[in-house]
């Protein structure tokens, strides 16, 4: 039988109806069977312990990166069902644990087990499976908590209750969990997403334009640039969690201006973390109130994710230092006023310890003449999506930078200043990836909802409305490990594994919504004039920067094995 035919039958056996809302009743899971799965929810933390204790065993002799990383992804997954236990727990304490987030729990719970044992994809033609990082099988492979979860959980009928749930409220996330204050901070900036970025998204990305300057200036009015430097400096002085609902929801509307705190965050991080009294004093007000803004120049065109290696060289001349090599992929290069510029000052030194983090002002560039400064020159590079900033080539010959530009006035540092402050900037990445998923299950369902084939609504066929439901499990499993990071880093505790496990969860989910969104629009989802085919090359690159997801999981393999 045809697929669509398949799901035709489905839906009227289900429900003898031509809407999933009707469905619903006929088709409830028993609150029983979810009750009993719950409890063995709450069996699972001695096992996902001893897991997490497998998975930093000793490697076996031969194992090589598919090993390390495939237990680096099998780690990934079981901090996600370690948070996703906690989510549980507190939210039915708080009673926020609804049918939507139950549901979607469990079946993410299911899901993510069924892979550790059975075999999960760390990209789409990989999959890891226990063999291969060296175990016969993961603990608790046999316990009866684990098989119930693994057979009822992404159970079909939960997934047909979960959308007509979907269909009935019109609501594609479960509660996020957040307390009053993170609650009325994202529904402020959803409100403004939708009102002021969304509409306006897809023409900016068709036509290539920077991100509109009054744009900026209202989100530096929100604080926007500023909301997790001090408010001594004149910040908001919030923590990360802030900076990822804000980033989420204004990636959302559209990943560039969500993206537009990143560079901010960057700066603000190496100058909080690393600068000198002056240098926080200068810096920090001007960056909080969007004043000044930043771009971040590492990447070289021979040097991208070996970041310790890089050529590009400070000399040393009577009054600081000149620049001398080639940079690329430098986000927002032409209209930023100051550079976190990574070069060598020792030439000598050719690893890390040659690298200083220079603070290097420029003159904002315009698109006729993009840099406009002695010593430096530079052009556009066309990119499939992430438009919004642009993307420049940089070469530098001589660029003068004075002696007081060095970050926290100390050469050789700055690799080290720089891979403390990725800890934030991947969360950041992490909550922008959750936003362009959220996007794309937003368009995806909308879509399904309205397009009709063979006499229906196309979200009435199984395999469609299925895609959207999985969509909303795995983002609120990458929300919720994203929130982990984001406290973690909030209680000063280093989180280079937190934060590396949450981008590089959240940046496969936000990859997979994007291409299951595409699907879901058929030949529509092809055609440029429709959104998701923006969000589908949006979310393509969440998997390369800050760190490509094979060099996430070579950080979180390293760490546990330590
Ligand atoms: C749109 C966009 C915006 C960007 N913005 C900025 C910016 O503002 N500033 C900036 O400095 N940079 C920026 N970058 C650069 C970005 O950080 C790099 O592209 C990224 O770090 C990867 O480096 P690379 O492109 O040189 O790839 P490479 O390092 O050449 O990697 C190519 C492939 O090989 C894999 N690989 C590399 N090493 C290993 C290994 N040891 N084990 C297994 N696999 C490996 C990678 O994972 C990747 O899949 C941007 C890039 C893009 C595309």
């Amino acid at each position: 039988m045809p697929a669509a035919l398949c799901g035709a039958a489905w839906l009227a056996n289900a429900a003898k109806s031509d809407t999933l809302t009707a469905m619903s009743a006929a088709e409830d899971i028993n609150t029983g069977e979810n009750d009993a799965l719950l409890l063995h929810m709450a069996a699972l933390p001695p096992i996902l312990e001893d897991m997490r204790a497998a998975l930093a065993s000793p490697l076996p002799p031969e194992a090589a990166q598919f090993c390390t990383h495939g237990r680096a992804w099998a780690a990934t997954y079981v901090a996600t069902l370690q948070q996703m236990v906690l989510y549980a727990e507190t939210m039915q304490a708080r009673g926020r644990f609804g049918a939507m987030e139950e549901d979607l729990t469990l079946l993410i719970v299911g899901e993510y087990l069924t892979q550790l044992h059975y075999g999960l994809p760390m990209s789409q033609g990989e999959t890891v499976r226990p063999a291969d990082m060296g175990f016969d099988h993961l603990p608790g492979h046999n316990h009866e908590a684990v098989k119930a979860l693994m057979r009822h959980g992404n159970h079909a009928s939960r997934r047909r209750k979960l959308a007509a749930l979907m269909a009935e409220t019109g609501i594609t996330e479960a509660d996020a969990g957040l307390d009053e204050t993170h609650q009325m901070i994202r529904d402020q900036f959803r409100r403004f997403a939708d009102e002021k970025v969304a509409p306006f998204a897809h023409d900016w990305h068709l036509n290539d334009t920077l991100i509109p300057l009054p744009l900026i200036e209202e989100l530096a009015e929100l604080g926007v640039f500023g909301l997790t430097i001090p408010e001594n400096y004149g910040g908001l002085g919030l923590g990360k969690q802030a900076m990822c609902v804000v980033s989420e929801e204004l990636s959302r509307g559209y990943i560039g201006v969500g993206s537009l705190g990143t560079r901010t965050d960057i700066a603000g991080e190496l100058i909080l973390q690393n600068g000198t009294q002056a240098q926080k004093q200068k810096y920090l007000p001007i960056i909080a109130d969007g004043s000044l803004l930043p771009t971040a120049v590492f990447t070289e065109p021979n040097t991208g994710s070996d970041l310790a290696s890089l050529a590009t060289r400070a000399e040393k001349t009577d009054s600081g230092y000149k620049i001398i090599g080639a940079k690329t992929w430098i986000t927002h290069g032409a209209r930023a006023d100051m550079m976190t510029l990574l070069a060598r000052t020792d030439p000598e030194n050719k690893g890390h310890g040659g690298l200083t983090m220079f603070l290097a002002e420029k003159p904002r560039g315009t698109e006729a003449e993009p840099f406009p400064a002695k010593g430096m020159q530079g052009g556009e590079i066309g990119v499939l999506g992430y438009r919004g900033m642009k993307e420049y080539d940089i070469g530098f010959d001589g660029f003068a930078v004075p002696e007081e530009a060095v970050l926290g006035g100390e050469t050789g540092k700055g690799f080290k200043q720089l891979m403390h402050t990725f800890e934030s900037a991947r969360i950041q990445t992490a909550a922008r990836a959750i936003g362009v998923a959220q996007n794309a299950l937003e368009l995806g369902f909308a879509y399904a909802s309205e397009r009709r084939q063979f006499g229906t609504a196309i979200y009435d066929f199984e395999r469609v409305a299925g895609k959207l439901v999985m969509m909303a499990a795995e983002i609120l499993a990458a929300r919720q490990l994203a929130y982990l990071a984001a406290r973690t880093k909030d209680a000063d505790q280093r989180c280079d594994v937190e934060a590396g496990m949450a981008k590089l969860l959240a940046a496969r989910v936000a990859w997979a919504a994007a291409d299951n969104a595409l699907q879901v629009h058929g030949g529509n989802g092809f055609a440029m004039e429709y959104p998701i085919s923006r969000v589908l090359c949006d979310a393509r690159i969440l998997n390369i920067f800050e760190g490509a997801a094979e060099i996430q999981a070579d950080i979180i393999a390293r760490h546990l094995a330590q």
